[in-house]
């Protein structure tokens, strides 16, 4: 069976990536995400196992020595990562899937898995970015004020990528998420083996 295809989607916090991703998976439903493990606190209505697996320093620190973690990285303080167990199962069941990190993580992915498909969020401008963050609701002035600070760090890693993507129009960003993934799958191995039987037909 052919493997699933793993995508990256990295993005400055508030850029809109959590929100795409969920639109994404809501008209590709043989899509999914991967639950990351954080150290942060949940926000208002997040779900254990559905947002994150919430866990203490000292549950992740084990987890790390058991070497649980295919990346790991501190992202404003705490520590974020995503399981191994899920990404290879999920892959090698030909399921594609989609990791939300941030680009220290994507580093990471990159070379383990270089066929990994890297995109990065921009937000049309640094004004809006802010703006997202508050009406966001969901996290204090400091915590705003930390991320804002650490955006142009994480932006100046776009080189990296593979795909830029700016939400600006949410539709418009979501249909270019959509078309990247559209075209991986139309990729010729990848067809080959879905199309065996018409492939067989023609040849023959
Ligand atoms: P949001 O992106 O503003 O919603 O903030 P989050 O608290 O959900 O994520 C914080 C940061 O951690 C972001 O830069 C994420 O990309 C990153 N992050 C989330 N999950 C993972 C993960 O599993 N691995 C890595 N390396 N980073 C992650
Ligand atoms: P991230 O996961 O990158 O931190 P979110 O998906 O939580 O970002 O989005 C941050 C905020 O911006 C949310 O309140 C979301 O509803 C809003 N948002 C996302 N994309 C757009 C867009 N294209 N136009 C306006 N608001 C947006
Ligand atoms: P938040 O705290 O707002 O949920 O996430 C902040 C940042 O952490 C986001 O940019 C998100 O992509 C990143 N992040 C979330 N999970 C992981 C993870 O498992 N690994 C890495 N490297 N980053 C993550």
């Amino acid at each position: 069976m052919q493997r699933g295809t793993l995508y990256v989607i990295s993005a400055p916090s508030g850029a809109g990536k959590t929100s795409l991703v969920k639109a994404l998976l809501d008209r590709q439903p043989t899509l999914s995400v991967a639950v990351s493990h954080t150290t942060r606190a949940p926000r208002e209505g997040e779900q254990e196992g559905v947002n994150y697996f919430f866990v203490s320093k000292e549950k992740f620190a084990e987890m790390l020595e058991q070497n649980a973690f295919l990346e790991y990285a501190t992202v404003f303080n705490n520590y974020y990562g995503t399981a191994s167990f899920w990404v290879e199962e999920s892959l090698n069941k030909g399921q594609d899937l989609i990791l939300e990190i941030d680009w220290q993580g994507a580093q990471q992915v990159r070379k383990l898995i270089p066929d990994a498909k890297l995109i990065f969020i921009l937000p049309p401008s640094r004004d809006i970015l802010k703006q997202r963050l508050v009406q966001r609701g969901q996290d204090t002035d400091e915590v705003i004020n930390h991320r804002m600070s650490q955006a142009i760090n994480e932006i100046s890693h776009y080189v990296e990528f593979d795909y830029l993507i700016v939400n600006d129009d949410f539709e418009k960003a979501l249909g270019d998420l959509e078309s990247i993934i559209s075209s991986q799958r139309l990729n010729c191995l990848k067809q080959r083996e879905k199309l065996q039987d018409l492939l067989k037909d023609l040849l023959s």
